[in-house]
């Protein structure tokens, strides 16, 4: 498997640390808001990367951070006369909501920034003592870029050309000792969150979260940190000048950056005022074909969001789930028998269909070739699926196709399951049916739920119901 790393700006197979195992970090939104589909790109793509590297075996233990203290999320509070806490618990229950609607599987750990204030003095602290951090007379500490002999190794740039791109911005009042200096922790001010440490009461800044939540739960040295290309500089340069001046090993093997989600050929973003919440496009289309559309093109490639390849991506979608439909109904009434020989043969044939998916993952996640190989599949089961195939034929088939599709996250049966309050109103109704002695009515809300699996039993103390 080969995944272009950021840091050698080449194609590389992917060695993992530990044998069998995947330790990956991606960076999760500031949350004080609902996301945009832009924050969606990286939740997706890395989401599909984890689910593939399972595929192949691997145990992946996925971190990805909230990060819950931050000025947007402290000016949202205010402007809502509210606590800066309330906000971010709000989005980020807001965030899970839209995550499960996209497939998005749970990490193992989702971090928050504000329970891990201790790890970040502690290293915070481990970095004075090593001479990389210095408190300034208010209380604040710099990180002393200078002193980090590989800073720029991942963003590919000079620090003495970012030297030169500071000086004209001296700001006043500040206390480094170079422009190229930044912040690991702050001092409070008037209304903010703030911690007690050894320098001032204040506040982390943002980049030594993720190199403490990340040695937290992964250890020093990971495979895989990832989140989006803007992430690049100054984000994850920084991390890396923290986490190996503290930890004096390297700190991720492996640097992954998705491409942006452009409209109109600009980054889609908060500030720009451009974009779209998931929330919005989830009351016009199904979150599943907003998932698909991320996947139709390579991570690294910019897309462009538009109605008509959001129309594309659902009738592809609708291509592959009708096709596992029709498979699902031949087989209710298929011969449970023998593979006969052309079935066995059939089946090998599916299976370069599975390769050919493969092939295209392990060149650095290419799914869009992946989805091209799905929608082969797919063709071979319409011209190879009929009432005459055996059961067994037809469920290997379905598994060929699930199996693809769950790389994917994309869902083939469309979730049924009616929700108890459905249930609690259907049977309302019921009893309001039948006390009108519109029996009729009664019986087909019955029927009706019997369909959906749904039993009623009529008791002395009511209608009590249970699934099938
Ligand atoms: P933020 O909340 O701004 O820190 O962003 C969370 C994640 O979304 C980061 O990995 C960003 O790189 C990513 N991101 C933000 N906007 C876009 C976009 N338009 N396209 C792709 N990724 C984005
Ligand atoms: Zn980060």
């Amino acid at each position: 498997m080969k995944l272009y790393n950021t840091l050698t700006r080449r194609k590389e197979e992917f060695v993992p640390v530990e044998e069998g195992k995947v330790k990956m970090y991606v960076c999760g939104p500031t949350v004080y808001n609902y996301i945009h589909i832009g924050n969606a790109r990286p939740m997706i793509v890395f989401d599909t990367v984890r689910r593939y590297m399972e595929y192949k075996g691997y145990d992946v233990n996925f971190v990805s951070n909230f990060t819950d203290v931050d000025d947007k999320i402290i000016n949202k509070a205010i402007e809502e006369g509210t606590t800066a806490e309330e906000v971010s618990q709000r989005f980020i229950k807001e965030c899970k909501i839209d995550m499960d609607g996209m497939n998005i599987n749970p990490a193992t750990t989702h971090p928050l920034a504000t329970q891990e204030i201790d790890g970040m003095i502690e290293m915070i602290g481990k970095l004075i003592e090593k001479g990389y951090a210095y408190p300034a007379a208010d209380g604040t500490v710099y990180y002393r870029t200078r002193k980090f002999k590989d800073y720029g190794k991942l963003s590919h740039k000079n620090i003495d050309d970012l030297q030169a791109g500071h000086r004209d911005i001296k700001v006043t009042g500040e206390l480094k000792e170079d422009a190229l200096d930044f912040v690991l922790w702050k001092p409070k001010k008037e209304g903010e969150p703030y911690w007690e440490s050894p320098w001032c009461d204040g506040r982390p800044g943002w980049h030594i979260e993720c190199s403490v939540m990340s040695k937290k739960y992964l250890g020093d040295e990971i495979d895989i940190h990832a989140g989006g290309e803007d992430l690049i500089f100054p984000h994850h340069e920084n991390e890396i000048a923290q986490s190996e001046a503290a930890n004096g090993v390297e700190f991720s093997k492996y640097w992954m950056h998705n491409a942006f989600l452009n409209i109109d050929n600009k980054k889609m973003s908060k500030s720009l005022g451009n974009f779209f919440t998931v929330r919005e496009v989830s009351e016009k289309y199904d979150l599943q074909v907003l998932r698909f559309f991320m996947l139709s093109a390579h991570y690294r490639s910019p897309l462009n969001f538009s109605a008509d390849l959001m129309e594309a991506a659902k009738n592809g979608l609708e291509r592959i789930v009708t096709a596992a439909e029709h498979i699902l109904h031949l087989q209710k009434s298929a011969a449970e028998e023998e593979l006969t020989e052309e079935e066995k043969k059939a089946l090998e044939e599916s299976k370069l269909y599975q390769d050919k998916f493969e092939t295209a993952m392990d060149d650095d996640f290419n799914t869009a070739d992946g989805i091209s190989a799905v929608f082969e599949l797919v063709k071979f089961i319409n011209t190879h699926a009929s009432a005459e195939n055996t059961k067994g034929y037809l469920n290997a088939l379905y598994d060929r196709l699930k199996t693809l599709c769950d790389v994917l996250g994309i869902l083939l049966e469309k979730e049924e399951e009616i929700l108890d309050a459905e249930i609690e109103n259907l049977i309302a109704e019921r009893q309001a049916a039948r006390k009108e002695k519109n029996f009729a009515r009664a019986d087909e809300i019955r029927d009706l739920l019997l369909e959906k699996g749904i039993i009623l039993k009529d008791t002395r103390e009511g209608v009590q119901w249970k699934r099938a």
